[in-house]
């Protein structure tokens, strides 16, 4: 199936922010899963945390893709096309 996404020239290899979200480090809040950014290396937290800084980042920033940044996931949701997809 073709990937619905029309973003996947923007992903890039990215270098993750931080080893937690970011916003979250800073403010000593807690976070449920993480986020990173695939356009520019950001690390944010997912909807289920209460900051929900993944989301927040893409309303600043309109960067369009992230990807799951925990272990042993590695899907990506875009927030623009609102498409999950891996890439092989
Ligand atoms: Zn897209
Ligand atoms: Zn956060
Ligand atoms: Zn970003």
């Amino acid at each position: 199936m073709p990937i619905a996404c029309t973003h996947l020239d923007q992903i890039k290899e990215v270098k993750p922010s931080a080893k937690g979200c970011e916003e979250c480090l800073k403010t000593g809040d807690t976070w449920v899963h993480l986020r990173l950014c695939r356009i520019c290396g950001h690390v944010g937290c997912c909807d289920s945390s209460k900051n929900k800084h993944a989301t927040k980042h893409f309303h600043a920033t309109k960067h369009p893709v992230m990807q799951s940044f925990e272990p042993g996931e590695d899907w990506f949701w875009c927030y623009v096309d609102e498409v999950m997809f891996e890439l092989g």
